[in-house]
């Protein structure tokens, strides 16, 4: 089974977007046992897309194309492909109820090019948009030779891929076997450091498979495992991930492809029924912003402090003037206090605090990647120091992620 990718857009080719769908489709594909032995980028542009398609074909079983799913002139992708294997487009009911619900909610009236975000290949499957308006198509000609269209945006094309793709390329390409993935999540240790840990696992593995992923202060683990049964495919699942847990249990915090730390953090107050607040210097409110970006926040967030200066530090959280004289902003005793008065002021539960230097300058003295963090807790207060590096942003990010980390634990 060998399968390539072709991303279709000038802009890609013009070097005016990063083709970040080829990489996260190769990582997934291979993720799937499925291998990606070639990969293209296609101007807007019907006869160079068509000679990548008849290339394709000579040489792969699956090609997966993305962009140029939508309504503009330059967006050509489903109509050469259509005509490449001979399909005639037909409008998908599900995808133009979509349309029409989307306009309806906007109060703008339906443009006919928008009709064309709806149409599918006659005998393909299609695959729905929960982000956008374009729909997917998935087609296998008679001899053998498979599509899968994909549309550009990737805020469209992951959810796709995961919801609809998944289900479908293993029900095509894996007769009796079935593929089934578990995704573990680590924070606080780096993509190579995780890798290293488990490199004999990784060097060996034939099923479960193993890929990693890395986010900013994020690595995801994709175990997945190719089996005729399904409960001797979890078990399978299970022994993996207790060899990984034994090694780097540590850094684990759960599981699942959407759950980031933050969700992970509020689900779990949530279930403690416990309210968090925060005073930011350092992070200037971006713990919080965080946290508001979770749906259903409020019930364990009733606000905090943004305390950028000494004098928002006194005047907000009364912090006093003589113990920052003495210690300094970048503190234990100033995180503590910090913390103690966002709680005892919030009336929350938990309360966190962020002090230190984003650079790139020092302060007081003390190097930039230097950070604070307080914890107050209905046991007393707890202060941790770090020293965080690379840029301003990433010290801050860091901050904020190792806050949440505290958090949970
Ligand atoms: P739309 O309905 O938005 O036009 P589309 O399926 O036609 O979607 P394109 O027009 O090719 O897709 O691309 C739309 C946007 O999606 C691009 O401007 C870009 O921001 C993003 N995009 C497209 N291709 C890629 C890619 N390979 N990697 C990352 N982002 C991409
Ligand atoms: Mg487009």
């Amino acid at each position: 089974m060998k399968a390539e990718i072709i991303a279709v857009g000038t802009e890609i080719l013009l070097g005016q977007i990063d083709n970040t769908n080829t990489t996260f489709l190769a990582e997934e594909l291979a993720g799937l046992g499925i291998e990606v032995y070639y990969q293209s980028v296609v101007g807007d542009n019907p006869k160079r897309l068509e000679e990548a398609l008849e290339l394709a074909d000579q040489r792969s079983d699956l090609t997966v194309l993305c962009g140029g799913l939508g309504p503009t002139d330059d967006d050509l992708t489903k109509q050469v492909t259509a005509k490449h294997v001979g399909q005639e487009l037909v409008t998908d009911e599900g995808g133009y109820q979509n349309l029409l619900v989307f306009f309806e909610k906007r109060e703008r009236p339906m443009t006919e090019n928008n009709r064309l975000q709806a149409l599918v290949f006659k005998d393909g499957e299609s695959l729905q948009n929960s982000n956008g308006l374009a729909v997917g198509i998935f087609y296998q000609t008679p001899t053998g030779n498979s599509y899968l269209l994909l549309p550009g945006p990737p805020n469209e094309l992951k959810p796709m891929f995961f919801n609809e793709a998944i289900p479908l390329l293993q029900n095509h390409f894996q007769t009796d076997e079935q593929l089934i993935s578990r995704v573990l999540r680590f924070y606080g240790i780096g993509e190579s450091e995780l890798v290293t840990k488990l490199a004999d696992l990784i060097k060996h593995q034939s099923n479960p498979t193993i890929a990693s992923y890395a986010k900013p202060n994020e690595v995801t683990l994709r175990l997945t495992v190719s089996t005729t049964d399904k409960n001797d495919g979890k078990q399978k699942l299970d022994q993996m991930e207790e060899v990984i847990l034994d090694r780097v249990g540590d850094y684990f915090y759960g599981y699942g492809e959407n759950n980031s730390l933050v969700e992970v953090v509020v689900e779990l107050l949530k279930k403690q029924k416990k309210t968090v607040s925060a005073a930011e210097s350092l992070t200037a409110g971006s713990f919080q912003a965080m946290l508001g970006s979770v749906s259903g926040v409020s019930e364990v967030f009733p606000g905090g402090f943004v305390t950028y200066s000494e004098t928002t530090k006194e005047q907000l959280l009364n912090l006093d003037s003589k113990m920052l004289e003495k210690y300094g902003t970048v503190s234990k005793e100033c995180a503590e206090a910090m913390a103690i008065q966002a709680k005892k002021l919030a009336h929350s539960d938990f309360a966190l605090s962020f002090t230190g230097v984003a650079g790139p300058d020092s302060l007081e003295d003390q190097k930039a990647g230097t950070v604070w963090i307080g914890l107050a807790t209905e046991e007393g207060v707890e202060s941790y120091l770090y020293h965080f590096t690379r840029n301003r942003n990433y010290i801050r990010h860091s901050a904020v992620m190792t806050g949440l980390d505290l958090l949970r634990k």
